[in-house]
């Protein structure tokens, strides 16, 4: 370490179980952040200041004021701009810790881009928030041996779970189902408070410190935080020699590829993303000269926003589409064949 790192993060090397070596680790780690909302805004603010020497940051969404009461890294000025996340974190990092390295990739993480978002980092951290990109990130990262962390957090509750390769058990022995979309209560419609996010975030940043830096101190039970009621309990998970992931080693999901052009339903009610079957690179400016003759058009480099004509969606530069206020699936794909129609 040179000296500007040696004052840096003197308070961790002091800490004995980090230290200079542990910390010559964390400079060199390569971290993926996938979904940087709630638990991935912490993560990415707690893992930059820590020192680890890369971040990818990787989210489908944008900044907006319903963020702010939890998403710490993000303010005011990033939602009235509308910033992808990923752009928006990593611009707070270059002010926080200019010596990190991140690197921000704006799309919706699926089976056809996930092998390629994780294959060169040392560990991964879930940020998601939904069961189906968990079990595509418990299959990835079980084929490729890479750890990974899991968090969640709904109301004022919470849990942690280290999944590390080779070893027993992974999060599929816990969710032998996969629940279906919409089947489970979400933050948008149980509701979720800033301070058990940033708490769970916190346990699995510094369960990442622990593995990056080979201590043997890391988490081997299941975490459960009921923060309302300052209750944390820890369970032993048993692995389920039916597991389909690390019991039979069948990687459903990952094997499916990527989806052919998709519709899904977000949190906000009513909102639904519409992605094309394989991302492009469209001009923004184009679409808002053509859009701008029939409603009102916002735009910055990485995505447009349309309100009019009773439509209202933002369409981002890899060509997806958040159309917001539809009735249903069918109705937010129409919406997409009229007004982008890629
Ligand atoms: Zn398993």
């Amino acid at each position: 370490m040179n000296p500007e790192q040696r004052e840096r993060y003197q308070r961790q090397t002091v800490f004995p179980k980090i230290g200079e070596e542990g910390q010559e680790k964390l400079l060199a780690s390569k971290a993926v952040i996938l979904g940087v909302g709630a638990l991935g805004s912490v993560l990415a603010e707690k893992l930059a200041r820590s020192g680890v020497g890369y971040l990818r940051l990787v989210d489908r969404d944008y900044v907006e004021l319903t963020n702010l009461q939890r998403q710490a890294m993000y303010t005011e000025k990033d939602a009235a701009e509308q910033l992808p996340k990923a752009i928006a974190a990593a611009l707070h990092i270059a002010e926080i810790n200019s010596a990190v390295i991140t690197e921000s990739v704006v799309t919706d993480i699926n089976a056809g881009n996930i092998e390629s978002l994780i294959m060169d980092m040392d560990i991964v951290l879930d940020g998601s928030d939904n069961f189906e990109l968990r079990a595509l990130i418990c299959e990835v990262c079980h084929k490729h041996a890479k750890p990974w962390v899991y968090g969640g957090a709904l109301g004022a509750s919470g849990a942690v779970m280290n999944i590390m390769p080779g070893s027993d058990p992974c999060f599929r022995c816990i969710t032998p189902d996969v629940p279906a979309p919409g089947s489970y209560p979400t933050c948008a419609t149980a509701g979720v408070i800033g301070t058990i996010t940033s708490v769970v975030a916190s346990i699995q940043a510094t369960e990442a410190i622990k593995i990056l830096t080979g201590s043997a101190d890391i988490l081997t039970e299941y975490l459960s935080i009921d923060l309302w009621n300052n209750a944390f309990d820890s369970v032993k998970i048993l692995k389920d020699p039916g597991c389909p992931v690390c019991g039979k080693h069948d990687y459903a999901l990952l094997d499916a590829g990527a989806p052919e052009d998709s519709v899904t339903a977000l949190c906000t009610p009513g909102s639904f993303q519409v992605a094309p079957s394989s991302p492009t690179d469209i001009d923004l400016d184009a679409f808002a000269e053509r859009l701008s003759a029939i409603g009102l058009v916002m735009h910055n480099p990485y995505l447009l926003r349309f309100d009019g004509d009773g439509i209202s969606f933002n369409l981002f530069r890899d060509g997806r589409a958040v159309i917001r206020g539809a009735r249903d699936e069918s109705a937010a794909r129409t919406v997409y064949s009229e007004y982008i129609g890629l």
